[in-house]
């Protein structure tokens, strides 16, 4: 901490000690500096600015820097034309930077925000500066002044002396006049990325003498939301808390970002289907005074670093993480399919603006991960392996999260689902769905093709699989031996009910298909189909074998027992969502009507 002190022995915020004092100083506002430097350099400088944006992004420091270059005796370019510096050595740069400019003004709107306030300005602005030709008045927080206070300020600005400039700062450039906003030259200040705060904090750090473990500086840059202010008042936090030397953890404990632990608590009670366990990490969390906007935050990061680590990923440098952790995270993110964490990702993310927004953020964030921990009853993907089923069971999932969540919803809606259509009544989307999502697509490119008229002479069947052993050749087991090398095949197979299977006294496959499903009946009669299958079942059962496929309407096929089951799932879901204390709390805050319940329109043919 020795670097950071000062003469007298007292400790220099770092924010102060490292304000920028030129324009080549700024981080992340490049269009504003440019357009800024331009101005001074063609003698094109407008008489009222307005800088809006976001706490801490460096609107005053540009307009001091502004303020000064323009009355500096001697600013001049650098060496290479990029930036326009001031001399930092004449008096007026001298006073600028004491903060004592006699015609370099600094006035606080939010505490000198009445009409007196305003007419002083005035006064004052009549009177030619005391040295140099510009005088200069920097009002922070204009937004915060009366509205005879603004009146008053438009006079000025209507017929303001030309040796004045007016730069306003505001960080809610809504509440201000637009008979005000017309006559400023408005510039909006974006918020920093956390790269570029990283990068600053490492400058500093550096200089300062600091020891840093890496990945604490990221966290710190994270923390501070785009505000390279509060990025350095959290890392005088730090600092005091830890000394010369930060760590993952310290930075933690001292900024009041949950543990790693408590967050990878959270996610394997959700992971492990396991609510109650969740909700025990997130009360733990809760009641030591952690705020929920930032521990959803953070849990969203480590949702990020689940997918990463379920696509094989290194341990990330944007997450952070210490060796054990990530192990840690890796192994959670085994329990959950990939889709599932992207679906869990989707609802948190939604929720997030929810719970910021709620007066009982607990509440909304409890339902989130019950809904999250529990969307393994309407989302098995080992369950409805099919690639057609995985489609549907993902929009049910979806839908039930958005349902809940009310302000997400339309997001959760329009979030990308492959399909929203149900398999038994829209016959092109089943058929292309293994093409797309199979993994053995690749393999059944020419499957593909014979659906536009391949010559039959070509398909033969190609085993993919061993012979099965005699006595094991169910119809479920020939289905997926046929999707080995002909997935479209076993889809419209799979829309077919089996009242036999050849054996060598009887060689007939006999397969029927429900009204409904008389489109796979077709399809199946249709010459391609018809000498695929036919080669299939000869291989498959007995060289004997030959097809009988009829209509009739009776009977349960795959399709229809996996679309039942997961309507059966759906249900116990719905009654299981409906007796938790949480949700029925939950309908009691928010009113409308919750997912499960919407699940029962759908059973009525309006979903
Ligand atoms: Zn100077």
């Amino acid at each position: 901490m020795t670097a950071s002190t000062g003469s007298h022995g007292s400790y220099i915020v770092l924010a102060r000690k490292w304000r920028p004092a030129q324009f080549s100083d700024i981080v992340g506002q490049g269009h504003i500096v440019r357009t800024l430097m331009n101005a001074i350099r063609s003698q094109r400088i407008h008489q009222a600015y307005l800088f809006t944006g976001s706490r801490g992004i460096g609107k005053t420091s540009i307009a001091r820097i502004f303020a000064k270059v323009i009355r500096c005796e001697s600013t001049r370019d650098t060496a290479d034309g990029e930036w326009l510096r001031s001399c930092d050595e004449c008096a007026s740069c001298k006073e600028i930077a004491s903060g004592n400019g006699i015609d370099v003004i600094e006035i606080d709107g939010a505490s000198n925000n009445g009409v007196e306030a305003v007419r002083e300005i005035r006064e004052n602005a009549k009177y030619m500066p005391s040295t140099g030709n510009r005088k200069i008045y920097i009002i922070d927080e204009v937004h915060m002044l009366t509205t005879a206070a603004f009146n008053a300020l438009l006079k000025t600005l209507e017929e303001p002396p030309a040796h004045v400039i007016f730069i306003f700062a505001t960080t809610e450039p809504h509440k201000i006049p637009a008979t005000i906003l017309s006559r400023c030259q408005r510039f909006d200040f974006r918020r920093v990325n956390v790269a570029q705060i990283q990068a600053r904090l490492a400058e500093i750090t550096r200089a300062e003498g600091l020891t840093v473990e890496p990945g604490a500086l990221a966290l710190i840059a994270r923390a501070a939301e785009g505000s390279m202010r509060d990025s350095q008042s959290l890392l005088d936090q730090v600092i005091a808390f830890s000394g010369s030397q930060l760590t993952v953890q310290s930075v933690r404990e001292s900024v009041g970002l949950v543990e790693g632990q408590t967050l990878l608590g959270i996610l394997a009670g959700i992971f492990g289907r396991k609510p109650l366990e969740a909700l025990q990490f997130v009360e733990q969390a809760y009641s030591r005074g952690h705020d929920l906007r930032v521990l959803t935050r953070s849990l969203i990061e480590f949702l990020h670093g689940a997918v990463l680590a379920k696509i094989g990923a290194p341990n990330s440098s944007t997450l952070e993480l210490a060796e054990e952790e990530w192990k840690e995270l890796r192994a959670i993110a085994e329990l959950r399919s990939l889709e599932e964490i992207e679906l869990i990702f989707q609802v948190l993310h939604h929720g997030l603006e929810w719970i910021a927004r709620s007066p009982q953020p607990k509440v909304v964030l409890d339902v989130l991960l019950v809904k999250c921990a529990t969307a393994e009853a309407l989302v098995s993907v080992d369950s409805v392996n099919s690639p057609s089923g995985r489609g549907t069971t993902t929009t049910a999932a979806t839908s039930g999260a958005a349902s809940i969540a009310s302000p997400a919803a339309s997001a959760a809606r329009s979030a990308p689902v492959s399909s929203n259509t149900p398999v038994a009544t829209s016959a092109p989307a089943s058929v292309s769905a293994p093409v797309v999502n199979a993994p053995r697509a690749a393999a059944s490119a020419p499957a593909a093709s014979a659906a536009s008229h391949q010559p039959a002479a070509t398909v033969t069947a190609a085993p993919a699989k061993p012979a099965p052993v005699p006595g094991s050749q169910t119809w479920e087991s020939f289905i997926e031996h046929v999707r080995g090398t002909r997935p479209l095949l076993a889809t419209i197979l799979e829309h077919g009910i089996c009242a036999g299977t050849p054996t060598s006294e009887a060689g007939a496959l006999r397969i029927h298909f429900t009204p409904n499903d008389s489109y796979f009946r077709d399809q199946l009669q249709s010459r391609v189909y018809h000498e695929q299958l036919l080669a299939f079942a000869k291989e498959y059962f007995v060289a004997n074998a030959f097809l009988q496929i009829e209509l009739k309407n009776e009977g349960e096929s795959l399709a229809m027992r996996r679309e039942r089951e997961l309507k059966e799932r759906e249900r116990n879901a719905r009654a299981a969502a409906q007796n938790h204390p949480i949700i029925i709390e939950a309908r009691a805050l928010f009113g409308g009507e919750l997912g499960p319940i919407q699940l029962t329109d759908e059973e009525n043919g309006n979903g």
